[in-house]
């Protein structure tokens, strides 16, 4: 659908022919598989050891990182002549993706990701030589510890840990960090954090805040480790069952001497992690991966499960029992799971892909209008599928009864795992102010008019495939609403109104991601459709002639393949979509009621 081999017609991405991408799919599919998949539960029974202020890991662990650094995953995304596999991030997300069931292993190497990235664009020539061979091969582990007691995504503000310059260049810092995500383990010789603290004296706000590498031993000038810096693991958290995963608290310069290097530009922290998260695809693929294991799941529940006759039968007292899959609640659940995960993962991929396309082309006006759309659609994909996942799991949970509450895996566990992604960097509506404003203000507005440019593109595309054709106009009329939308709030901005924006900031997360979901699906539907009628022809089957149809798609794998995906088009735009008429309206009668409730009155 999104032509991802094309990137190898690229300079950037010549090296890797068809063969490659799909021998790497190939690769990650059979470790997570063989591997990664029969650990998970084992994983957190086991669970992870504070021992003599050293965090340890669940023995499994072991063996599946060494067969992963051996695959070269740790570093699949870095650029090869920085030591990686150059995968483009469309590539790397789909291997990554195999990997979400495994959470607690999987943030062993989010972190790395970004210090990785982070090193290599921000970092002096001797922090690359000194760190980044070893982070990317995955000898050395990393974390991002910014969170503190007082301090969590929506008020880094509030960061008291402080950084001391030295008359040699470094500093010393000292402050206690909570929740470090594999902030500390055996399974790395060394452990790099990249850790948010303001220099003594900079401003008390966001403008003071700096990033600083802070090595768990320090690094000789020869490569070689030399003696363990300053900072104590104070405590492992207890998460909700999630206890294979190591994250920790960390009390640094507890003698007052536990060496940092800046890194970056000083007082630019905040600057350069909303950067480093634009680029970053990890939420959106681990939240769609993980809502499409929870309907897996669901769907093989709902097809051997046999509960109650068919609605057909209700009057017939003796008629038997059938599969859950063959009642009307039932599938309209799973339809709507299965439309949902097609959408956001193709959204996810289709973002990746802007990254990558930002990446390779050359010319400077293509350059920018991919990395445009990237910024766009990453801020929309990001909290959508954390939301929007998390519900997926849910229903997942609700439609298994007794069978998944009395088992802690696997559909609790997806539910569980999908829990923080809406909190981590703070709230959808926390952040809306900045996600708006990127939206509809970046670069005069032209990523969001680009962004309603490729949605009319597949509409007229796929405006006239029978079949899709209807669909097609119910998706023009919201990608109107879209634009009216996007000049509605860029109005309240002008005007001193951007209060109303900012309070239904949720609903603008639904509104937005829905309609770009239905893009994505009225795509598929486009292409689906045209490889059906294919298909059918091929046969000699009369698409009309339902018993003929339904005998065929009962034994061929590819006519009921695309036949989903028809079908997952006009579920979604005629039941889901439509609710963002509802949500537009509201939004414009312009209630603030929330905002004028005394708070005794709450
Ligand atoms: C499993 C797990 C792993 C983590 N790993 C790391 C890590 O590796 N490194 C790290 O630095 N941190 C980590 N964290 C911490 C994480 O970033 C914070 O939990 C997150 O930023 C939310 O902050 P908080 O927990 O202090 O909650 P709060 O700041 O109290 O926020 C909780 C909720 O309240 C609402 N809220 C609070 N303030 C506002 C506001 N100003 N505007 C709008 N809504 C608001 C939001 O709904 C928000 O989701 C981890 C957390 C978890 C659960």
């Amino acid at each position: 659908m999104l032509g991802i081999g094309d990137l190898g017609k690229t300079a950037l991405y010549g090296h890797l022919t068809k063969e490659d991408i799909d021998a790497a799919l190939d690769a990650a599919l059979k470790l997570a598989l063989k591997e990664s998949y029969p650990i998970m539960a084992e994983a957190d029974r086991e669970g992870c050891r504070l021992e003599d202020g050293n965090a340890r890991v669940p023995r499994c662990y072991h063996r599946l990182k060494s067969q992963y650094d051996q695959g070269g995953w740790p570093s699949a995304h870095i650029p090869r002549e920085s030591g990686g596999l150059g995968f483009p991030m469309s590539l790397w997300a789909a291997t990554f993706e195999d990997f979400v069931h495994n959470v607690g292993f999987l943030w062993l190497w989010a972190s790395p990701m970004s210090i990785a990235n982070g090193i290599s664009q921000l970092g002096s020539e001797e922090q690359k030589k000194k760190y980044l061979p070893n982070v990317i091969s995955g000898k050395w582990g990393s974390t991002v510890a910014f969170t503190e007691n007082q301090a969590g995504a929506d008020d880094v503000a509030r960061v008291t840990t402080t950084a001391v310059l030295q008359p040699d260049g470094t500093y010393r810092i000292k402050g206690a960090k909570s929740a470090i995500t594999s902030g500390d383990s055996d399974l790395f010789e060394n452990i790099v954090h990249c850790v948010l603290a303001r220099v003594e004296g900079d401003p008390a706000n966001v403008t003071g805040l700096s990033l600083f590498v802070v090595p768990k031993y320090l690094v000789n000038r020869d490569g070689t480790l030399g003696p363990r810096n300053d900072y104590a693991v104070v405590s492992l958290e207890k998460k909700l069952g999630l206890h294979g995963s190591p994250t920790v608290g960390i009390n640094f310069g507890e003698n007052g001497n536990c060496h940092a290097e800046l890194l970056g530009p000083r007082g630019q922290a905040l600057g350069i992690f909303i950067a480093a998260l634009k680029g970053c695809p990890f939420y959106g693929v681990v939240s769609t991966g993980i809502a499409s294991a929870a309907y897996l799941h669901t769907l093989e529940h709902a097809r051997t499960r046999v509960s109650g006759p068919h609605i057909s039968e209700s009057q017939n007292l003796d008629a038997k029992s059938v599969a859950m899959i063959a009642h009307p609640f039932v599938r309209r659940r799973l339809l709507s799971m299965k439309a949902h995960v097609e959408g956001m993962r193709a959204l996810v991929y289709y973002c990746c892909l802007c990254h990558d396309k930002a990446n390779a082309f050359t010319d400077p006006a293509e350059k920018e209008k991919w990395s445009g759309l990237k910024d766009v659609l990453f801020s929309i994909g990001r909290h959508y599928t954390a939301e929007r996942g998390l519900q997926i799991a849910e229903t997942a949970v609700k439609m298994q009864g007794r069978f998944a509450y009395f088992n802690d895996y696997p559909v609790h566990q997806f539910m569980r795992d999908l829990l923080p992604f809406g909190s981590w960097e703070g709230d959808a509506s926390g952040n809306i102010l900045f996600y708006l404003t990127q939206l509809l203000g970046q670069r005069d507005g032209q990523d969001f008019g680009n962004l309603l440019k490729e949605m009319g593109r597949s509409i007229k595309e796929y405006g006239e495939v029978e079949g899709v054709r209807d669909l097609a106009g119910d998706l023009e009329r919201r990608v109107n609403l879209l634009r009216e939308m996007g000049l509605y709030v860029a109005t309240c901005f002008k005007e001193g109104k951007a209060i109303l924006p900012i309070c239904n900031g949720m609903p603008l997360v639904y509104f937005m991601g829905d309609i770009c979901v239905g893009w994505m699906l009225l795509w598929q539907a486009g292409i689906a459709a045209k490889r059906l009628a294919a298909i059918f022809k091929e046969n000699g089957i009369d698409g009309g002639d339902l018993a003929r149809r339904n005998e065929f798609l009962s034994r061929d794998k590819d006519a009921a393949f695309y036949d989903g995906k028809l079908h997952s088009a006009r579920f979604f735009i005629k039941n889901i979509l439509p609710e963002v008429d509802g949500v537009a309206t509201a939004i414009r009668n312009e209630d603030l009621s929330s905002m004028a409730v005394h708070e005794n009155s709450f």
